[in-house]
């Protein structure tokens, strides 16, 4: 079942230890007759890494019913208890980088210095999490009569559903599964059916590190419908956190309805990055790098629209072209590579359809703007000058590496145009003046803004969005908020 020769790695890598073709439920490892099952590939070169299960209706009320059994022993064990068994994980997870990076370039196709560092980032919510678990603290509420006492406790939401993309394999996870695990909740994860192998070593790490059979399942498919129906409308379920699509995020919101769920979404974004007059070039330059070409530009706080004031947009628009035109495009297996290639097909066709469509409407091409020789799943970092609003990739999000440089000239019409959208999950501004940046702060509608710098996630901030681009939060306390109910309680006739 495992295809495990068609590809070459350096030998000196061990991952096959971590390499687990299968779902994972009720503490055992699960595979499915030849003939249902589905086939990952490696996009940077279209070939077979593996096969897995294509699981549906049955594994899915399986893995529901194993973590319901799991949930009323988990949440009776002491936050310590629990914390201890993720620290075990984390330190596993760190022991693994190695391997697990290689597993993720081969499946997701970013360069391994990319994985390496999304590996200590999804480490870094188990860690903090880990501890963050031992405070979830209520409250002690002053009454409004004498004879009353009110305080609140926390307690963990229940079995919760956790479903995942494909351009952060691991953190994606680690980001929902360790507030769940330490809040006391038990899991089911459907990774996205492009990088589940990712996944599965994790869940393997997990099993390592002693957590309890039913407490983490993992179901994968290639078509996650049937999966996700099941997940939303069983009553056993009792909370579902999704990161993708907008379109996905309200089929499950409204799937969730009929049972009263509680929901996390974290959904598409349309970032604006803005660059004033007096920002400083050399930081806004380096800052949109990493904004918009991380991951080959598919995350959803990439900055989609780039904005730039005339009096600083041929200076801006120069010096991010020439860098751009010096990233090296290739396998992410090679050392030299920054940009690797798009996950599938439809994420290539996208960003041909916006440059197509941008060009048609009169943009101009800086850099970039084609398919480099390497073909396959590649295309060649962009920067595209001359861009107007009515082009498709003001209002989509591009996903891919291209990015567009709008001009404006004044405040109010820049805050204007950068709320001009569905989308609410990150804005970037770059400025020297802290009157511009606090007051464009507070304007945008945006869940997440950041000031002279173009990343902002970390596990101890609270990252997610506002309008369609979700609801709730992931990391730092509100993301172990999601995860627990609060239960009030009155004590009466105290004398
Ligand atoms: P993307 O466009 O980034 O692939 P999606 O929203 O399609 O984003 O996918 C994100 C995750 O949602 C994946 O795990 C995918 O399998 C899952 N997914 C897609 N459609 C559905 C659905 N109808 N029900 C449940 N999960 C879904």
């Amino acid at each position: 079942r495992v295809i495990m020769d068609e590809f070459k790695i350096e030998d000196n890598i061990s991952y096959k230890n971590l390499f687990k073709p299968y779902g994972y439920i009720n503490g055992e490892w699960i595979d499915l007759p030849k003939g249902k099952s589905f086939n990952i590939y490696n996009p940077s070169t279209n070939k077979i890494i593996a096969t897995m299960p294509e699981m549906g209706i049955d594994e899915t009320k399986y893995a529901i019913e194993s973590a319901k059994i799991a949930f009323d022993k988990w949440k009776k064990k002491t936050a310590k208890e629990r914390c201890f068994l993720l620290r075990k994980w984390y330190d596993l997870v760190l022991e693994n980088i190695d391997d697990l990076s290689v597993i993720m370039t081969l499946e997701n196709g970013k360069p391994l210095k990319e994985s390496k560092a999304e590996i200590i980032y999804a480490s870094s919510f188990i860690d903090w999490f880990s501890e963050e678990g031992k405070r979830t603290y209520g409250r002690s509420i002053p009454a409004t009569q004498i004879d009353k006492r009110i305080i609140t406790i926390k307690q963990p939401v229940g079995v919760s559903a956790l479903i995942t993309p494909w351009n952060f394999p691991a953190a994606m996870i680690t980001r929902k599964v360790a507030p769940a695990l330490a809040a006391g909740c038990s899991v089911i994860i459907k990774p996205a059916e492009q990088t589940p192998l990712s996944a599965s070593a994790l869940v393997y790490l997990a099993q390592k590190a002693g957590i309890p059979k039913g407490v983490i399942n993992l179901l994968v498919a290639n078509n996650p419908i049937p999966i996700g129906k099941e997940l939303c409308e069983n009553e056993s379920v009792r909370k579902i956190s999704f990161t993708g699509s907008t379109e996905v995020g309200k089929i499950l919101i409204k799937d969730s309805a009929n049972s009263v769920k509680k929901v996390s979404m974290e959904l598409g974004g349309n970032a604006p990055l803005i660059v004033f007059n007096d920002a400083d070039v050399d930081i806004a330059v380096k800052e949109t790098l990493a904004s918009k070409y991380r991951n080959s530009g598919q995350t959803c706080v990439c900055a989609n629209r780039i904005f730039v004031q005339d009096g600083i947009y041929k200076k801006y628009s120069e010096a991010l072209a020439k860098k751009v035109a010096d990233f090296k495009v290739g396998d992410g297996f090679e050392h030299t590579s920054d940009i690797g290639p798009l996950i599938d097909n439809s994420g290539l066709k996208k960003v041909e359809r916006h440059l197509d469509d941008a060009i048609a409407k009169g943009a101009k091409v800086l850099t970039g703007g084609k398919q480099p020789s390497l073909g396959g799943l590649y295309y060649e970092p962009t920067v595209l000058t001359e861009v107007a609003k009515n082009m498709v990739l003001f209002k989509e999000e591009t996903f891919g590496p291209l990015a567009p440089l709008f001009k404006f000239k004044d405040v109010d019409e820049v805050i204007n145009m950068a709320n001009n959208t569905n989308y609410g999950l990150a804005g970037y501004i770059f400025t020297k003046d802290l009157n511009t940046a606090w007051k464009v702060s507070e304007e945008l509608q945006f869940g997440m803004v950041g000031i002279n710098s173009g990343i902002l996630s970390t596990e101890v901030a609270p990252f997610g969005g506002v309008k369609e681009s979700g609801i709730g939060r992931e990391g730092a306390v509100e993301g172990m908020d999601e995860y627990m109910e609060i239960k009030y309680l009155c004590f009466g006739n105290i004398m």
